[in-house]
C-alpha cells in the first residue's frame, strides 16, 4: 500500500467548553480527492485547521508522508498545504490585480524572476481555465466563479501538494458549482494534486469525490463511497444527509 500523503491520528480539539473534534483519525491518498461532509458545527473546518497547522490539537498527531510534523511548522511544509476557502471576496485584495497576487507569489516565494513569473501567471490562469488576459483584471470585476478560479490558481501559484477546499462553492451561484468541482477533477488528475473537499452539501461531495467521510459531532462516524452513498448509508448522520437533498426527498 501507497504510504498516505497525510494522516490524522486519534486528533482531539478543545475549545473552551467544546469538544470540536474527539479521536479523528483520516488519511488522505496521493492524487486523490477525500470528501468530509457534515452538517454546521460538525467540526469540518477544525480539522482543516489541524492539517494547516492552525489549531494544535490536544490529542493525537499529523503525519505528512509518514513522519509527525513537529509543533511548529517549517515554511516548507506551510508552503505544501495550500487552502481555497468559502468566499472568494474576502479572500483576494481588491486593490490587486490579478496578475500582481500571482506573480508576487511566484517571485517571493518560487524564486521567478519578473519576466518568467509573469509567463508562469498566465500559465496558472489557463490551468485554472481563466483567460491570460485575466492579469490585469482586479478581482472586483470578476465573477464569484472567476474569483474562486484565481483563489484556486493562487493557492497553485506555490505548487502545493495537498489543497484544502473548505465550502468552495457555497458562496456561488447553483450553475457554476459544477463547473469548479470539475476544475478540482481535472486538477487532481493532470497535476497529482491531493484535495481535500469540504462542505455541507452530500451532492457536491458525491460529484467530485471517490471517497467519502461524514462528521457528526466532532467524528467521523462513517466513510462511503461515492457509488454507494446515496444506496446504502452505514449510520443515521449519512441517511439525514441523503434526506436532506430535495430532489431526493421529492422523489421518495
Ligand atoms: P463546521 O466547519 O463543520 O461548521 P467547525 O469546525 O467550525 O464546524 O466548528 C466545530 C465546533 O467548534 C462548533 O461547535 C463550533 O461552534 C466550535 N468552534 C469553532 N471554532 C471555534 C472557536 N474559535 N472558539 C470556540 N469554539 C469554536
Ligand atoms: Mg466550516
Amino acid at each position: 500500500m501507497t504510504v498516505p500523503l497525510l494522516k490524522l491520528e486519534a486528533i482531539s480539539v478543545q475549545y473552551r467548553q467544546t469538544a470540536a473534534l474527539n479521536a479523528v483519525d483520516l488519511a488522505l491518498s496521493p492524487a486523490s480527492i477525500t470528501g468530509i461532509v457534515g452538517r454546521s458545527g460538525s467540526g469540518k473546518t477544525t480539522l482543516a485547521r489541524v492539517i494547516t497547522g492552525e489549531v494544535p490539537p490536544a490529542a493525537g498527531q499529523v503525519l505528512w508522508q509518514g513522519t509527525a510534523f513537529g509543533i511548529r511548522r517549517t515554511r516548507e511544509q506551510l508552503r505544501r498545504i495550500q487552502t481555497v476557502y468559502q468566499d472568494p471576496y474576502a479572500s483576494l485584495n481588491p486593490r490587486l490585480t490579478v496578475g500582481a497576487v500571482l506573480t508576487e507569489l511566484l517571485t517571493v516565494i518560487r524564486r521567478f524572476d519578473k519576466q518568467s513569473a509573469r509567463e508562469e501567471a498566465a500559465k496558472l490562469l489557463k490551468q485554472v481555465h481563466l483567460p491570460p488576459a485575466m492579469v490585469d483584471a482586479f478581482p472586483t470585476h470578476l465573477s464569484g466563479g472567476q474569483r474562486q478560479r484565481v483563489a484556486i490558481a493562487r493557492a497553485l501559484a506555490v505548487s502545493p501538494q495537498l489543497l484544502i477546499a473548505d465550502e468552495p462553492t457555497s458562496s456561488l451561484d447553483v450553475t457554476v458549482r459544477t463547473t469548479i468541482l470539475d476544475l478540482f477533477k481535472a486538477l487532481s488528475e493532470q497535476l497529482g494534486l491531493t484535495i481535500l473537499l469540504i462542505s455541507h452539501d452530500l451532492l457536491a461531495i458525491r460529484y467530485a469525490c471517490d471517497d467519502i467521510a461524514v462528521m457528526h459531532a466532532g467524528r467521523i462516524v462513517e466513510r462511503n463511497s461515492a457509488s454507494r452513498i446515496f444506496q446504502h448509508q452505514d449510520t443515521e448522520e449519512g441517511a439525514r444527509l441523503v434526506r436532506a437533498i430535495p430532489c431526493l426527498r421529492r422523489q421518495a
